[in-house]
């Protein structure tokens, strides 16, 4: 029995190994399927549904979990696919700061999505955490695309400092009983903050920055130990 699979995907053949996802089969013949929460290096989980194509069934396929197979019809820009596309991302809109978001707010002119068009729906919000010297967590800015928890845990560290927490529309990323970080499992290794998509996890350094504090400053505020040591040297 072969182990590659023929398909077709938006008119052209692609022959790729079994167990290839239609994102990474697309992407063999040089069709880029738009993502959100999929990251190459972490395991998928098909959250966000904006790499969703149609494959001929009643529901669209969610491209980066839909393994391949053989002699499947994908196609990837129907107005369907473009319309399911173009709601996903005017719900984020509606309801996430997606200001520090440059990849989605891309998306959000390609598709002609009206951010405007749920406008006065219930918004996310939550109080900035700024609880240790190395980052900052903006909830306000997540969209829950679950990447900071699959690097704290088996795609990397595993840590499992972060997770899902609360339920439906109030379901958010949280500590341990909302532990801040300092007393939690983290060891500030910094993944999270490097595979978060909307800056929801911010580098304390680069927000310190953006507030104009002066350099030296930042150096004093951000080095680990830096308050204890301050704290001696007054003494
Ligand atoms: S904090 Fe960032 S990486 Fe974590 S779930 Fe939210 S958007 Fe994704």
């Amino acid at each position: 029995m072969s182990n590659m699979v023929t398909l077709t995907i938006d008119g052209l053949p692609a022959t790729v190994p079994v167990g290839t996802s239609i994102l990474d089969a697309a992407a063999s013949i040089g069709i880029d399927i738009p993502v959100v929460c999929y990251h190459p290096h972490l395991t998928a989980n098909g959250l966000c549904r904006v790499c969703s194509v149609d494959v001929g069934r009643r529901l669209q396929a969610a491209a980066c979990v839909t393994a391949v197979s053989e002699g499947m019809v994908v196609n990837t820009r129907t107005k369907d696919v473009d319309k399911a596309r173009r709601t996903t991302l005017e719900m984020l809109a509606s309801t996430i700061d997606l200001s520090e978001a440059p990849h989605i707010l891309d998306l959000l002119v390609e598709y002609d999505a009206d951010p405007d068009r749920f406008v006065g729906m219930e918004r996310r919000e939550s109080p900035v955490h700024d609880d240790n010297p190395f980052y900052l967590r903006d909830y306000n800015k997540c969209i829950n695309c679950w990447r900071c928890v699959q690097v704290c845990a088996e795609d990397a560290q595993y840590t499992f400092a972060l997770n899902f927490d609360g339920r439906g529309f109030h379901t958010f990323i949280g500590t341990f009983m909302g532990d801040g970080m300092p007393d939690t499992t983290c060891v500030f290794c910094g993944q999270c903050v490097a595979v978060c998509p909307t800056n929801a996890l911010k580098p304390k350094r680069e927000f310190l920055l953006e507030q104009g504090v002066n350099p030296d400053d930042i150096f004093r505020q951000t080095r680990r130990g830096g308050k204890r040591r301050r704290k001696a040297a007054e003494e």
